[in-house]
């Protein structure tokens, strides 16, 4: 199964990518991630990522694109994977139907999630994540059990750069902006699943879980 995950900053797409992975067992490609990745381990890509992260703005497709298409194309995604922030805008979305097509690749959901704008800064403000294995947490809304501490490997938990009030509503104007159309774009392709993410966190997954269906 080939998926991608939509929704603005905050939806939740990280929390269900879990889930999703879990029960369908693919590789989760988050391009978020891979750049944080990067700026940890201070390579050039995260240095340049870095300062349109830290604005809250989209690192240019030339830097994006390519990542993606190569990492598509490892042996471990043959038989599907999950897309989570990836595309972003409407230029990235052209790239990647290009490159499927070129490589006989065909999309089988999108799941959007959907969130409305004003509950979406408190919950990206309020988002611990762990520094070993990136269990996402929320401080009200999905508490470790022990402060700070993750349930699934006792990592110690922190909170993204990025996850400021400030940030935070420029990543989502951003959104607005550039990724939204992208429900529109792939309504019209016919495999856009909308998914309402101001559920309980079972609940929003019960949902993809049917979205999904029986797919492979
Ligand atoms: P995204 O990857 O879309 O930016 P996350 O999955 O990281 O979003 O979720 C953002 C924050 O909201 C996290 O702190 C997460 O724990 C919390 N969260 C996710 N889903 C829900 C939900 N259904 N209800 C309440 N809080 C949620
Ligand atoms: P995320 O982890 O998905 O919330 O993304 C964090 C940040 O990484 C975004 O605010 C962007 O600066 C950058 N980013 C992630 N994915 C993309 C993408 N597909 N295109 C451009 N920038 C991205």
């Amino acid at each position: 199964m080939r998926i991608i995950l939509l929704g603005p900053p905050g939806a939740g797409k990280g929390t269900q990518a879990a889930g999703i992975v879990n029960k369908y067992n693919m590789p989760h490609i988050s391009t978020g991630d891979i750049f944080r990745k990067n700026i940890k381990e201070e390579t050039e890509l995260g240095k340049k990522a870095k300062e349109y992260m830290d604005k809250g703005l989209l690192v240019p497709d030339e830097l994006t694109v390519g990542l993606v298409t190569s990492r598509i194309s490892e042996p471990d995604c043959a038989n599907g994977f999950m897309l989570d922030g990836f595309p972003r805008n409407v230029s990235q979305a052209k790239h990647l139907d290009v490159f499927l097509k070129e490589t006989n690749i065909k999309l089988d959901n999108v799941i959007n999630i959907e969130v409305d704008k004003n509950i979406l800064v408190e919950r990206a403000v309020g988002r611990r994540i762990c520094k070993s294995c990136g269990a996402t947490y929320h401080v009200e809304f999905n508490p470790p059990k022990t402060e700070g501490v993750c349930n699934v490997c006792g990592g110690e938990l922190y909170q993204r750069q990025d996850d400021t009030e400030e940030t935070v509503s420029k990543r989502i104007q951003v959104y607005l902006d550039e990724t939204k159309p992208l429900a529109d774009y792939y309504a019209n392709e016919g495999i856009i699943s909308n998914i309402n993410g101001q559920q309980s966190i079972d609940k929003v997954f019960e949902d993809i879980v049917n979205a999904l269906g029986s797919e492979k």
